[in-house]
Formats: structure tokens, sequence, C-alpha cells
């Protein structure tokens, strides 16, 4: 079976040593719920057994008080998935759990493997029997099937054979682990409540999650970034630090701060929202343009347009309102509403925007669709002149790593040129930020990052990559 690739935003978090547990990472997947809406799930232990609950949907429908309380013990993992089109079942949520001869073992995984398949089948030549189609489930059958005698380095002698991206937490009833990829593709951070009455040694508890924004809603300490390649052990000696990989050349997403992370978080060593506001300059000095009106496209365009409007001087107005409380369903009228979907999302201030010359920011240009619609709206809001300004390069290539980027096929600028581009939402004009800019705007930009949705250069080969099918045509 082909596993669901490219399709593995989430967010992943760990606790060890509080004895309110799994309330903590019910709060710290709160705080993450922007990298994963499909479903969530908790696993605790109380040193014993493991206890989960994982369910469908957003965290606060998941879980209830009630739901919390029987996650007993001081160690909890948990994970929240992202909304996809395809696979959207119960048994791929995470935390993956099994019991085996060592014990129990549950891990939640963010990022995405490129080897999964031809691992995949060489377990399954040899009896492995998979529960789901993620790639996730292959780490967890891998450290099952290690003979090394410790948690740590079945942990790690499982990773040796994987490849991709992987930021994952992983326990069991006593030990819990936090790894990050040699190549470092996705964020994960490491900080600590101070005497919390735990059992780690120190009277200390540690936290590990994707973003800083779960360390904040807890009140927890940010220690710093868990390095690429490296492997934290928590157990009651306290916490190691281990290098158990070769290393690889450093591919930090730049898409995290694009688009993926949330503002008032720090990744990488920098905060989101500041790196976004210097896009939002950058962009500015590369693609000028006179205008009476800076409007973003909510939340994702409003770092960068305020960069935008500081460095260019042209007033920065919330052009474009949001509704915050669209759900996940409701009931469409039975007539055609033209542009239903983005109308119900977001709607133009007309009174601003009337008879004005505007510059609409957004952050990324995927497919194409929802800036045609935006510029549509804000035409017929009785704009003179409509601009489009993206704080990212055009996304030409989908990724492998992680970010759900859609096949080459549907990426409008892997097909159109930026002028096409610029028909095909009709604005009066369109231009990008360089990935040279990107880079100027972060510290060591050219160095560390991961740049193949805008240039191609992936810097580990995918199987599913060499398949022209696959890149362009097929969406199965
Ligand atoms: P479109 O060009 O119609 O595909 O939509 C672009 C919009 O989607 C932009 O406003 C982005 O903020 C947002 N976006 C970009 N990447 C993603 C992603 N991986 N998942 C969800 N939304 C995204």
């Amino acid at each position: 079976m082909v596993l669901d690739k490219f399709k593995e935003e989430c967010a992943v978090f760990g606790v060890y040593g509080h004895p309110e547990a799994s309330n903590l990472a019910y709060l710290g997947l709160y705080a993450l719920q922007h990298r994963g809406q499909e479903s969530s799930g908790i696993v605790s232990s109380d040193g014993k057994h493991h206890y989960a609950e994982i369910g469908m949907g957003h965290v606060a429908e998941i879980f209830s008080e009630r739901k919390i309380r029987r996650l007993t013990g001081s160690l909890a993992i948990g994970h929240n998935r992202y909304s996809t089109a395809g696979a959207s079942l119960l048994k791929n949520a995470q935390p993956c759990m099994i019991n085996y001869s060592k014990g129990q073992l549950a891990l939640a995984h963010n990022g995405n493997l490129i080897n999964a398949n031809p691992l995949r089948a060489k377990l399954e030549e040899d009896g492995s029997i998979f529960n789901s189609t993620m790639d996730s489930e292959v780490i967890v059958h891998l450290i099952a099937k290690s003979k090394e005698n410790n948690f740590s380095d079945c942990v790690a002698s499982a990773l040796q054979q994987v490849n991709g991206a992987y930021s994952l937490v992983a326990m069991t009833e006593k030990e819990l682990v936090a790894v990050r990829d040699p190549r470092g593709f996705r964020p994960l951070s490491l900080g600590r409540i101070r005497n919390s009455k735990s059992n780690s040694g120190s009277g200390d508890a540690y936290i590990v999650a994707s973003e800083t924004c779960a360390m904040d809603l807890i009140e927890a300490e940010f220690i710093r970034d868990i390095e690429p390649g490296e492997m934290i052990l928590i157990n009651e000696k306290g916490i190691q630090s281990f290098k158990p990989f070769n290393e690889e050349t450093l591919s930090f997403c730049i898409f995290e701060f694009i688009y993926f992370a949330r503002p008032d978080s720090n990744i990488f060593g920098e905060n989101v929202h500041y790196v976004r506001e210097k896009f939002g300059e950058i962009l500015a000095e590369e693609a000028p343009m006179d205008a009476d009106l800076i409007i973003p496209v909510p939340d994702s365009g409003i770092a960068a347009a305020l960069g935008y409007a500081k460095k260019s001087g042209i007033p920065f107005e919330m052009g474009l309102i949001r509704n915050h409380y669209v759900g996940r369903t409701f009931i469409e009228p039975k007539q055609n509403i033209r542009n239903f979907g983005v109308k119900v999302k977001l709607n133009p201030v007309k009174n601003l925007i009337n008879g004005k010359r505007v510059i609409i920011i957004d952050d990324s240009i995927v497919r194409g669709t929802t800036s045609k619609k935006i510029v549509k709206m804000i035409k017929d809001a009785g704009a003179k002149e409509v601009h489009f300004r993206v704080s990212a390069p055009p996304t030409t290539h989908p990724c492998y790593y992680g970010i759900d980027t859609p096949y080459k096929v549907d990426l409008v600028a892997a097909t159109h040129s930026i002028k096409e581009t610029e028909k095909f939402i009709g604005a009066d004009s369109l231009a990008y930020i360089s990935i040279e800019g990107l880079h100027k705007a972060l510290r060591d930009g050219e160095n560390k990052f991961c740049n193949a949705c805008f240039d191609g250069k992936y810097p580990v080969k995918s199987s599913s990559m060499e398949s022209p099918q696959l890149m362009l045509f097929d969406k199965k």
C-alpha cells in the first residue's frame, strides 16, 4: 500500500515530570491547533500503563475535563494532525501506540519520511502488520524490532534507517525521547517548568513542543531549540542529549516562516512575526508600487503588510475582515452565490476601498484560486487599481517533507509565468519576493534553509519524486 505522502503537517508536544501532564498536553495542543485540525490525541503514563484519548476534530471538541482526568500520570505526549482531502481516518490519528515484548510505546511525529514505502514493504515482507497508512508507523515498527537494550538506542537505531523530515516525541511507560532529524526540517523546542514536584531528578518538569507558543500558554520557560540530529532522553536520571546520526546539510523549512508557524512563536532561533515583517519590508524594496492603501489578506498577510507599509510609507488598513468563527461545516445556500467559499471567510470594507488604488498583500499564492477571488472582491468593492504583492516567491514545486502543497499540476506558478498568473488572478500588477530577499531577512538564511518549493532543489530525494505521473497528473 502506498503511504499517505505529502500531507503530514502536524504538531507534537511532550511533558515529562508534571503532576498535570495530560492537562498541559491538552493546553499545548490547543496552542498548536494551527498546525493540524483533522485529529488530535494524547497518551499519558503513570509509570506502569499508557492511557490514551484520540479523536477526530479540534482539540477543544475532542477532550473534556472527564477525559483528561482519565489520562493519569506525570508523562504525556500529544499530536495534532492536519486536515487533508484524503485518508481522513481515525486510524491515521496519532500518537501511534503499541504493546510489544518490551512494554508499551507511543510516538507522535511531524514531517514526512521519503523512504517510508520501501521500508514498509520490507517490514511487511518480514511479517509486520500495519494498522494505518502513516509513515510514522514505520518508525514504530522499526523501534519495536530493534535489538538494542535501552529505549533511546532502539529509537536511534530505528531512525538511522529512515530518511526525510521528522521532529518527534516518543515514550515508554517511564521515559520520553524527543528527536529532530539531522537536516532539521521541522522545528522542535525544549522547555522547563521549575519545581513541579516532578520525578525528573531536578524537581523540574520538561516540555517539548513544535513551537514556543505552546510553552507560553503553560508558562514553561524556553530552554533552547532541539538541534538538528539531536536526541533528548528524559528519565528519572534527568535529561541527556545524544547525536546519534551522521551530520547532514541543514534544511530548515522556510515555509514555516512564510505561512505555517504562529507569529508569536520563535522557531529556528528567530521570531516568526519579526521575520515576516522583514519579508514585507524587503518586498517593498524589491517590488515597489504607488498606491493609496495597503491591505493584508488576514491573517496570513498581516505581518508582511505591516513591513511593506513601514518601508513604503503607504497607509496600512484592515480592508478585508475575516470571520473567525467559520466552522468546519455550514449549510450552504441552495442557490448559487458567487465565490461563496471565500465570501463566508472574508469581506471587504467597501467604504475604505471605494475609489482607491490598493496593494493587497498575502503570504503565498499556491493554487491561485484564493487570490483570484480576493482581487475580484476588492474590485467589486470599488477599487480603482488592485496590485497583488506576495511575501513568498512563486511556489513552483510540491513539498515532500511535510507542507501540504498540492501536486505540481495544481500549483499555478508551476504552469504559469508571473505575467500569466497576474492575468489569471485579474490583478493590475503582481510581484513576489525573491528567494534572496527571504534569505536577507533571516540569520544565515542562505545556508540553513530548504527552499525546494521555490527552486526545486530538494535536499533529499524521494522515491515519489522520480515518478512523473505523481509529479504532474496523479492526484490519488
Ligand atoms: P491558493 O493560492 O488559492 O491555493 O491559496 C493561497 C492561500 O492559502 C494563501 O492565503 C496562504 O496563506 C494559504 N496557504 C498557503 N499554504 C498553505 C497550506 N500548506 N495549507 C493551507 N493554506 C495554505
